[in-house]
């Protein structure tokens, strides 16, 4: 037997034609610039979120960047979550915008509809809105507020494709909806983004915009690809059970920081600027396309395998007292691209997961509320600060086994037990010193 495990916190959803169409594109397809295939991912696409318009862009976080440019008007308020990454924030700055952080709920980790409407001022141009780790983010009842004040609101659904709220597919309740397909998400094309929307007047503004843009946007995409081939190899199971696993291990339970430093996945930082750097100024090409394409084949089975894992985890879980599940759904609004749990304990409980030989992983963006960066925009968010010291990932992809999963649950169950015991056996110790001391 092989397969003695463990195997690694997250995979990437990349496969061999990830890498077969970056090698052909490299050989022949840079030179002719073919629109037919992104014509067809983009009209798929519209169809299958029903929307009038469906644009692929060379990142998620450069769509945000355009659909608050066509939203809103020089120096307005964009209320948005601080438990996000930092160049979200830089994208509604470049844009003309000035973030508003509204704290997230701790469960949910989402954006609170409460403090959306708390902060919404005679200056707010536009509401952004993410739908973190899978789960939907209260479009509706945010989007009910927003027309209210004839606010548009814009959804990042770059965790979130597949999502849906009520039965209507998240990105598409608001008036702008933006994914990735960047080769962390759940359908890599190494880089990418999806802007979907019924609004014509944005759509014109964003494909004059998009007009000017560079092709081909090649630097970027080779270096995801090399960095993606290295985690896919470092994560193939013989190679991580035999090589990568004891080193991360290791390192972890020895505080070797060269290793932990590259092993940890830092919040994505950017430098602050006024504009839009020149190198997010490039379009999408054919080659993402025709491998989103085959992508979205995989998609709707992967989440069912994902909502699977989930159930087990809360089976097992539910009762554990100090441990925040995330909330427990089956009607297609929550779809675990991770199994996100709150403890206040976290290191502790990692570690020792890591001396069990299990591998979890710690939430990995930080509160911008109150980061340095931008401290123009300070806001006391004390939700999404215990967010950033609480969250750890339990693995949910498809490629991850029952079996795994079902280990983790043994392993958090055994934990809490030592802990529980070691209190009492504490306080057994305690009285028993007590009463010694008073007999003598
Ligand atoms: C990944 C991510 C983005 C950015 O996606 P890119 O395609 O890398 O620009 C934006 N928001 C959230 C919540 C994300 O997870």
């Amino acid at each position: 037997m092989l397969n003695f495990g463990p195997n690694p916190k997250n995979r990437l959803y990349t496969n061999l034609n990830s890498y077969l169409e970056f090698l052909s594109f490299n050989l022949i397809g840079q030179f002719q610039k073919d629109s037919k295939k992104i014509d067809t991912f983009e009209k798929v696409l519209a169809e299958r979120f029903g929307t009038e318009y469906a644009l692929c862009v060379y990142q998620c976080r450069l769509g945000i960047y355009l659909a608050v440019k066509a939203l809103i008007k020089p120096g307005q308020e964009v209320i948005l979550s601080p438990y996000t990454i930092v160049d979200v924030i830089n994208m509604v700055i470049f844009a003309g915008g000035r973030p508003v952080f509204a704290d997230v709920d701790h469960q949910t980790c989402n954006i609170s509809a409460s403090e959306v409407e708390r902060l919404i001022t005679p200056n707010t141009g536009a509401v952004l809105i993410t739908h973190l780790h899978g789960l939907a983010a209260e479009a509706h009842r945010i989007k009910e507020i927003c027309d209210r004040f004839s606010i548009p609101m814009i959804e990042d659904a770059a965790q979130s494709f597949g999502v849906k709220e009520d039965g209507k597919p998240v990105g598409t309740i608001g008036d702008v909806g933006v994914f990735s397909f960047e080769m962390h998400k759940n359908i890599p094309t190494w880089l990418g983004g999806l802007i979907v929307s019924d609004r014509q007047d944005v759509v014109d503004k964003i494909r004059a915009e998009l007009k000017n843009f560079s092709y081909p946007p090649l630097p970027g995409i080779a270096q995801k690809v090399k960095k993606g081939l290295i985690q896919d190899l470092a994560s193939l199971p013989l190679i991580f059970q035999l090589f990568t696993y004891p080193i991360i291990r290791f390192s972890y339970l020895h505080d070797i920081e060269f290793i932990n430093s590259k092993v940890r996945r830092k919040p994505q930082t950017s430098k602050p600027g006024k504009e839009l750097p020149e190198i997010y100024k490039s379009q999408y090409t054919s080659f993402q396309a025709r491998i989103g394409l085959s992508q979205l084949n995989n998609v709707d089975r992967d989440i069912k395998t994902r909502i699977e894992y989930a159930h087990i985890y809360h089976e097992g879980l539910k009762d554990i007292e100090g441990l925040v599940l995330p909330p427990s759904r089956d009607d297609g609004s929550h779809t675990y691209l991770w199994f996100p749990m709150l403890y206040a304990q976290r290191e502790d409980l990692i570690k020792f997961m890591i001396e069990q030989g299990r591998h979890v992983g710690a939430g990995h963006f930080t509160s911008a509320a109150d980061s340095e960066q931008f401290a123009e925009f300070y806001r006391d968010c004390p939700n999404a600060k215990k967010v950033e010291k609480e969250l750890i990932y339990l693995p949910t992809y498809p490629r991850y086994s029952r079996r795994e999963v079902e280990k983790n649950v043994e392993i958090i169950r055994k934990y809490f037990l030592t802990k529980v015991i070691t209190k009492q056996q504490t306080s057994e110790i305690a009285k028993e010193l007590v009463y010694e001391t008073s007999k003598s």
